[in-house]
């Protein structure tokens, strides 16, 4: 047995098959450094990154110390967004679905709480939420921590810099002292020391060198060298065509503008930014991740926390403005073990950012030339995928096995071409190929699911 399988910690039988169920052979580095201690029951404090198997760390730390028996709030997590909220709750419950009754809830802000109180209400093992909504359901008194045994501060360097270090203070004097701790994060600034300081007891420190994911990141630099942005942006992709891509950008305004360029040309490009609306916000990442569009064009706040996997190229439109904020960006592509590409786009305003970015990679920065223009006469490739959205979600008992079944029956749309699908309680997505979306949405529109008719429309 080696030292980096999983049955080398003390975890339960039940916890051991799930990871094997899901294939996590060998621990990654930060998993083999930090678990051990976790399971302990010590304070740790992590340096990692996003793609490291970071949450499955204090998950499976969590899910270990669970009573699940003691329908109490023993675990919260504490993110700086609600996307990564919703992922770290999704990682919880797929480790934690061999415990029966397990209740994992989210309390993030940017949807009405009115839902949230009343699942508060019917209780929970887990919270994981944004600190700004979760600090205003324990001052309405709707949440005891009372009983919590555990905290987990994901991305504290990101809750720091949004301004959340008071509400975290304040939500950490509502539970007990005795808990276990964890702390979270990519980059080590004094405030995270600070932080540490007054929430954990004894923390041993891990780090995992670099991110293992990093070195399969190939990263290059072109100059603009008087060409537009946009028309920059546009030949890489038509030279590299890639079929997951996030292009950053350094403010809303400019991320509006190229993505509403790409899509005037043919790229199959979506926003995202702090100005759109979250319902807005919530159907371009739903349509991201299941392959309707390719290319999501977004600031750094909008895009924390997104976590796609096969995302093959991240392209900076804008040099970042810091080093970390470059290195969050590009650490999106490469995942657990997938080679990724990074390309930055240069101008001459950016020399001093880029001098002090050179400092922190190993090889000399080359500045090469842009793509040749010609590649603009091909057309863009289209998405594989599209999204219908269906006017029935929970609430109308709606199941994914109906949506299939509907679509499949006589198989009048292969199973194959049938992708993600997303059920809200009054809603629901799903994604087919762009060649069944005709017939999905003919069969969707006319036929019944449980005893009923449902509108459906393409997104
Ligand atoms: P994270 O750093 O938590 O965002 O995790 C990155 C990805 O790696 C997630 O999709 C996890 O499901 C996956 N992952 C975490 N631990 C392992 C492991 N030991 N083996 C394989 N995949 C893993």
């Amino acid at each position: 047995m080696s030292t980096t399988d999983f049955s080398t910690l003390s975890l339960t039988p039940a916890l051991l098959s799930t990871l094997q169920e899901l294939n996590y052979q060998q621990m990654t580095p930060i998993q083999q450094q930090s678990l051990p201690a976790i399971l302990a029951g010590q304070d740790v404090i992590a340096q990692a990154q996003t793609g490291s198997g970071k949450t499955a760390v204090f998950a499976l730390g969590m899910l270990s110390a669970l009573k699940v028996k003691r329908f109490r709030i023993q675990g919260l997590v504490l993110c700086p967004t609600r996307e990564l909220a919703e992922q770290v709750a999704n990682e919880l419950r797929t480790l934690g679905r061999s415990i029966h009754n397990i209740k994992v809830l989210t309390l993030c802000g940017g949807v009405p709480s009115r839902h949230q109180t009343l699942s508060l209400e019917h209780g929970a093992h887990f919270i994981v939420g944004t600190p700004g909504r979760v600090l205003d359901h324990l001052q309405q008194q709707r949440l005891d921590l009372s009983e919590l045994s555990m905290l987990v501060l994901d991305e504290a360097d990101r809750m720091l810099e949004m301004g959340f270090q008071d509400d975290v203070a304040t939500i950490a004097a509502a539970m007990p002292a005795q808990r276990q701790t964890l702390l979270f994060s990519a980059t080590y600034p004094a405030k995270i020391e600070q932080l540490a300081a007054s929430l954990m007891r004894d923390p041993i420190r891990v780090s995992v060198a670099a991110n293992p994911a990093q070195n399969q990141i190939e990263q290059q630099f072109f100059s603009l060298a008087g060409s537009s942005r946009e028309l920059a942006v546009m030949l890489l992709l038509q030279q590299f065509q890639p079929a997951s891509c996030v292009v950053f950008c350094n403010t809303k305004r400019v991320t509006q503008q190229l993505a509403d360029a790409l899509q005037q040309q043919g790229f199959s490009a979506m926003a995202l930014h702090g100005d759109l609306e979250q319902k807005d916000r919530d159907q371009t990442l739903l349509q991201f991740a299941n392959k309707s569009a390719r290319i999501l064009v977004a600031t750094d706040v909008a895009a924390r926390g997104l976590d796609i996997s096969e995302l093959d190229l991240v392209i900076n439109a804008e040099l970042a403005h810091d080093t970390d904020t470059h290195t969050h960006r590009i650490g999106r592509t490469g995942r657990a073990g997938l080679k990724g590409q990074a390309f930055t786009l240069i101008d001459g305003s950016d020399d001093y950012k880029l001098s002090l970015l050179q400092d922190d990679i190993s090889d000399t920065i080359q500045l090469q030339s842009l793509p040749a223009k010609a590649l603009l006469d091909k057309t863009p490739v289209q998405a594989d995928m599209v999204t219908i959205q269906i006017q029935g979600g929970k609430k109308q008992k709606l199941r994914p096995g109906d949506i299939v079944g509907a679509l499949t029956r006589d198989q009048q749309v292969a199973f194959e071409d049938v992708g993600k699908i997303q059920l809200h309680d009054l809603w629901a997505y799903v994604a087919v190929k762009r060649s069944a979306a005709k017939k999905a949405l003919q069969i969707l529109n006319h036929d019944k699911m449980k005893g009923r008719s449902f509108r459906a429309w393409q997104l």
